[in-house]
C-alpha cells in the first residue's frame, strides 16, 4: 500500500507522475524507446525541454527579460554559481539568515566577494523570519531563502528593496503566485516540489547574464547555458520529464492560485491540530509559520519515539524532524492532498487520547 510521505525532499509527488514516468521508462509515448536511450538531441527530447520551459513561464507568470535555465549541481550548486556569476571581489552581498542553506549560501559567497548579513534567526533556532532590516544600497544583491525547508519558516511576500533580490526557493517555488518582477535571480532545485533530484531551476534577468568581470569557466556560466537552451551538454533527461509531467499536473489542477489555496487549507489544518493538542506544540512563531514544511515537537521528550512508532499503523511515513531540530516535520509540498494531512491529523488525536 502507497504511504502518506510526508518527507522534506526527495519527495512527494502526484501519483500520475510516478506512473507516467515509470511507464516512459519503458516505452516513452509507444516510440518503442525508452526515455533513457533518446538522444537530447532528439525530437521528441527537444519539445518536452520546450514545453518545460513554456510551462514554468506561464505557471509563474514570468514577465519578459528573463531567462528559464536548467542546471545541475542542486541548491548547493547554486551557493556558489550566483556569486560567481554576478558578484565582483570588491562588491557585497547582503544576506538574510533564516536557515540552514542561507548560512551556507553566505559562507560560498565569501570565496567570490565580501558578505554582510542584514539579519538572522539564528540565535532563536531559526523559528521566525527577520523584519524590519536594513539593507546597504551599495549591496550587490540581497540573499533570501524563501521557505526554511528544516525549521518551518516562510516568507511569504514578495516585498521590493533598495537592491536587486537573489531568492533560494527550493522547497517552495510554485507553492504560490510569485511576483517574479521582485526578483533579478531565483533558484530552486526540483526534488522538492517539481520533480525527481537532478536539476535546478534558475530564473534570471537577461541584464544580469555575464555580470560579473571574472573569466568564468564554461559549465559555470549562466549565458552558456542561456545561449545554448540549457543544452551545452547532456542534461537529465528523465528529471526534466518528471518536471514536464508535475507541470502539467499543476496546470490541470489551476496553477498556482489553486495550489496556494490548498496549501493553505493543508498548512491550517495541521497547525489548528498542532496548536489544539495538549501534547504537542509548534516551533516556529505564529506569524511565519511555513505553508511547505511544518515543524513541531512533543511537550514531553518520551512521547517523540513513541509518536514515530505510533503513525507507522497510518501509513505514515516521514514526519521525524532534522537531526538539529528533532520533533516532527510533516512536510505538505503540493502533491501531498488534504486527505493524507487528515490523516496525519487522525493519528494526533488518537495518540492524545492513548497517552493522557
Ligand atoms: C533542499 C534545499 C537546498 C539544497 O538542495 P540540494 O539540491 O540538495 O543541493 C537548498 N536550499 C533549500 C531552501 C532547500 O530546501
Amino acid at each position: 500500500m502507497k504511504k502518506h510521505n510526508f518527507g522534506a525532499g526527495p519527495s512527494i509527488l502526484p501519483q500520475e507522475v510516478f506512473e507516467q514516468s515509470a511507464q516512459a521508462c519503458v516505452d516513452y509515448n509507444g516510440i518503442g524507446l525508452s526515455i533513457l536511450e533518446i538522444s537530447h538531441r532528439s525530437k521528441e527530447f527537444l519539445d518536452i525541454l520546450d514545453e518545460t520551459i513554456s510551462l514554468t513561464k506561464e505557471l509563474l507568470n514570468i514577465p519578459q527579460g528573463y531567462q528559464v535555465l536548467l542546471v545541475q549541481g542542486g541548491g548547493n550548486m547554486q551557493f556558489d554559481m550566483v556569486p560567481y556569476n554576478i558578484l565582483n571581489e570588491n562588491e557585497t552581498a547582503d544576506f538574510v539568515e533564516t536557515d540552514l542553506w542561507s548560512v551556507r549560501a553566505e559562507e560560498e559567497a565569501r570565496l567570490y566577494g565580501k558578505t554582510n548579513i542584514v539579519a538572522s534567526s539564528k540565535e532563536a533556532n531559526f523559528n521566525f523570519i527577520p523584519k524590519n532590516f536594513t539593507v546597504d544600497e551599495d549591496a550587490a544583491y540581497l540573499h533570501l531563502t524563501s521557505n526554511n525547508t528544516i525549521y518551518g519558516t516562510e516568507f511569504l511576500e514578495d516585498k521590493t528593496y533598495p537592491v536587486p533580490v537573489v531568492c533560494d526557493m527550493s522547497s517552495d517555488i510554485f507553492s504560490r503566485p510569485v511576483d517574479i518582477s521582485k526578483y533579478h535571480l531565483i533558484y530552486a532545485g526540483a526534488q522538492k516540489n517539481l520533480g525527481c533530484s537532478g536539476i535546478t531551476l534558475v530564473i534570471i534577468k537577461d541584464a544580469w547574464l555575464g555580470r560579473s568581470n571574472r573569466p568564468k569557466s564554461k559549465m559555470w556560466d549562466y549565458s552558456i547555458y542561456a545561449k545554448n537552451n540549457s543544452l551545452y551538454n547532456t542534461p537529465p533527461v528523465f528529471t526534466i520529464y518528471t518536471c514536464l509531467l508535475t507541470l502539467r499536473w499543476l496546470k490541470k489542477l489551476g496553477g498556482l492560485a489553486e495550489m496556494e489555496k490548498r496549501n493553505i487549507a493543508k498548512s491550517t489544518l495541521l497547525y489548528k491540530e498542532i496548536d489544539r493538542n495538549t501534547l504537542f506544540k509548534g516551533h516556529a512563531v505564529p506569524e511565519d509559520r511555513s505553508r511547505m514544511n511544518i515543524n513541531f515537537i512533543a511537550h514531553n521528550p518520551e512521547h517523540e519515539t513513541a509518536f514515530l512508532e505510533f503513525v507507522k499503523k497510518y501509513n505514515i511515513h516521514g514526519i521525524k524532524g532534522y537531526r538539529t531540530v528533532g520533533g516532527f516535520r510533516a512536510s505538505c509540498y503540493n502533491a501531498m492532498p488534504i486527505e493524507g494531512v487528515q490523516i496525519l491529523v487522525n493519528a494526533m488525536q488518537e495518540f492524545e487520547k492513548v497517552n493522557s
